[in-house]
């Protein structure tokens, strides 16, 4: 292959993991060579399922496994529909009624027969692949892999939901924290991040003046910055408000950058309601520009990622990894990154998020400190090696091929099959 578009290999994470954890998961690899694995889900780009397995197919396969990507195509009434289903699984209220389920069933029942999911795994991603599998004969396990926040799941969302959920083989949940009672195993895989990858690498100074030169983005006063996709659920008036109540002691420029991923038909009215908030040191941007989060990131004095909800929050890894100060939302998967007041700050209210910001401006060598230590945590644990070495032993666990083998359960960290009564 010419070399510019070599991917990542493992052996490139040595340096960061060591040698050891390398030839390890080399050696699991190896076990399972030529082994066909097929992930399906609903959008290329925009979002963390999308970053997630750009990286992670191109990984697996340079360790030999046969990774493949699909995705399911739809209407925008079909993406309205899943995006409720979305926001129902974190809490929200829908009316679910029956020409919705239609809707969604019968979608998916069309990208079925176009789609040949022959392999020795299937991977669904969320909810709008999820009833996929009632559409084929199987010849391997197939994993429902959700990357929601499932703590607070709408009820009737979640009875009609778990009705397909529970014909996989198994389920793959950010956080033990999401766990549900199930007939089948569930393990827990917190995302993780490629830290060569484009939005990760190391930038000189010059490359990152370039790219906020080029988005028009000021330089004279700290930046203050979210990079998020347009939802609500990320809470950008939040970000907003707290920033209008920090600047009354501090000088900043605040930074919302943001994308509307292909499946999700909310994100673009989300962006026009905020327009109205634009000001010279309010900026609100949409590009799709890895070089600029990248850039945006590792300048910004803090990161904010002040969301009310959040399966896990790439943005927050993709943050501490540059060793900025990050003050994220007290919720889901953030607060498995963020050790309060160690290497970054948790808040649960925009007088709270308004606090520290002003806190982290006043303090540089507090900037540093925290920014460090989240470096630190990042490398220990959400790089993409451990993600890759999770995946491989999840492979070699079902053993014979429909069946978690008992013996690694405990290793897996699984949960196993809960008797049908009552949610937990
Ligand atoms: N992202 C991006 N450009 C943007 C906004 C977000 O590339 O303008 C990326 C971000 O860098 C991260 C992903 O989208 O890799 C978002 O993942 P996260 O887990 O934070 O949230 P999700 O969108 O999946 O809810």
């Amino acid at each position: 292959m010419d070399h510019r578009f070599r991917p990542v290999r493992i052996e490139q994470y040595a340096n960061l993991i060591g040698n050891e954890a390398v030839e390890r998961i080399e050696r699991k690899a190896r076990r399972l060579a030529g082994l066909r694995v097929v992930n399906v889900s609903s959008t290329f780009y925009g979002g963390g399922v999308a970053e997630l397995l750009s990286s992670l197919t191109l990984l697996q396969q340079t360790l030999g496994v046969r990774a493949d990507w699909r995705l399911i195509q739809g209407s925008p009434d079909f993406f309205s529909v899943t995006k409720k289903l979305h926001n129902a699984l974190q809490g929200a209220d829908i009316d679910l009624d029956d020409s919705k389920k239609e809707v969604y069933e019968g979608v998916v029942a069309q990208n079925a027969m176009r789609m040949d999911l022959t392999s020795d795994f299937v991977v669904v991603h969320d909810p709008q692949p999820l009833p996929l599998m009632r559409h084929f004969r199987r010849c391997g396990p197939w994993i429902w892999r959700c990357h929601v926040d499932l703590s607070q799941p709408h009820a009737g969302t979640w009875e009609y939901l778990s009705g397909f959920v529970a014909e996989y083989d198994a389920t793959v949940l950010s956080l033990p924290e999401y766990a549900r009672r199930l007939p089948i195993p569930q393990l827990f895989f917190m995302p993780a991040i490629d830290p060569f990858a484009p939005k990760n690498c190391e930038l000189t100074d010059a490359q990152i003046d370039e790219r906020l030169g080029k988005f028009g983005i000021p330089q004279d006063l700290p930046i203050v910055a979210q990079v998020s996709r347009f939802d609500r659920w990320k809470d950008p008036v939040g970000v907003i408000q707290a920033f209008k109540i920090a600047r009354r002691q501090v000088d900043a420029t605040l930074v919302l950058l943001g994308n509307v991923a292909a499946d999700d038909p909310e994100g673009q009215s989300v962006f026009e309601s905020l327009l109205a908030n634009k000001e010279d040191r309010i900026i609100i941007l949409t590009a799709e520009d890895s070089a600029l989060v990248n850039a945006l990131q590792r300048r910004a004095a803090v990161v904010l990622q002040k969301s009310l909800r959040e399966g896990f929050g790439l943005t927050v890894t993709e943050a501490m990894w540059k060793g900025a100060a990050v003050i994220g939302g007290r919720c889901g998967g953030i607060v498995h990154q963020i050790e309060d007041g160690v290497s970054g700050f948790l808040v649960s209210s925009v007088q709270e998020a308004a606090d520290r910001i002003v806190t982290l401006l006043r303090d540089r060598n507090l900037q540093r400190r925290l920014g460090a230590e989240a470096r630190s945590r990042v490398t220990r644990q959400f790089l993409m090696s451990r993600l890759a070495e999770q995946y491989l032993d999840l492979y070699a666990a079902f053993q014979p091929r429909f069946h978690l083998h008992r013996g690694l359960d405990a290793e897996l960290g699984v949960l196993m099959p809960q008797p049908p009564a009552g949610p937990i």
